[in-house]
């Protein structure tokens, strides 16, 4: 399959999600981070978001509580563009209720390859690169072909 080059732009569109046991370590590392965070625009799941907005003291487009379908809405708006950049630290030791929703979400990242960061250590490589504050040109199959795959039975 071709590639296609999908432009990220000196502002990411950055979606921040945190399991329950997980939020403490989202929350001090985007507290860190705060300055270097401040110019790009942030989404979350409802809790995390919530919490981060009091936190931060920015603005942060919220969605629906993880369980509730924001881990849906965010893989969504990564397949529409959107949303270009995705911290999930997910917690490997609890299981969710929405487990599927999940693995869905970290499924839409890789198809549309974005950067994703599962945990701190990765979050903090991701935003101490020179590439975070530049534009970065991200290569993606081109899907146009997908939509024209031969189906068996179908002429
Ligand atoms: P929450 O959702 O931010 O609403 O807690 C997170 C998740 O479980 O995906």
């Amino acid at each position: 399959m071709t590639q296609k080059k999908i432009a990220m732009v000196h502002d990411k569109k950055i979606a921040l999600v945190a399991h329950d046991n997980k939020k403490k370590d989202l929350i001090e590392w985007a507290k860190y981070n705060r300055k270097l965070l401040a110019h790009h625009k942030l989404y979350a799941t409802g809790t995390t978001g919530e919490i981060l907005e009091q936190e931060l003291g920015f603005e942060i487009a919220k969605l629906q509580s993880g369980p509730l379908g924001g881990d849906q809405q965010i893989g969504a708006k990564i397949a529409d563009g959107e949303i270009n950049f995705l911290v999930f630290f997910w917690d490997p030791l609890e299981p969710q209720p929405h487990d599927p929703d999940v693995k869905a979400l970290l499924r839409m990242a890789v198809v549309w390859n974005i950067p994703v960061a599962c945990n701190r250590a990765t979050a903090d490589f991701m935003i101490s690169s020179p590439l975070m504050d530049d534009n970065y040109d991200r290569l993606v199959p081109d899907y146009d072909v997908y939509g024209t795959r031969k189906i068996a039975g179908n002429k």
